[in-house]
């Protein structure tokens, strides 16, 4: 299936239940499939692999100044964290 096949796919299943909707279930669906990887279904494409657990005790669903309870912070976000806590 090429792109453009998925995006007439994408496009039509979004104009019925809407696109919102399909960015819900597949956030939903993601996570489920991540495990204890949490967060990686708020980051996608190349940003992800630049992204590193949050060590705050916080992180998740609840909320975290430093991911926003994303879970995923960036490496210098990190240093940022453990220079504070020197
Ligand atoms: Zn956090």
């Amino acid at each position: 299936m090429i792109k453009t096949d998925q995006e007439a796919i994408i496009g039509a299943l979004g104009s019925i239940i809407g696109f919102g909707n399909i960015m819900h279930l597949c956030e939903m669906i993601w996570r489920k499939r991540l495990g204890d990887a949490t967060g990686g279904e708020l980051t996608v494409g190349p940003c992800s692999s630049c992204l590193v657990r949050c060590p705050h005790p916080n992180s998740g669903p609840s909320n975290c100044e430093w991911c926003c309870g994303s879970g995923r912070i960036t490496k210098r976000v990190l240093r940022a964290i453990e220079e504070l806590n020197k």
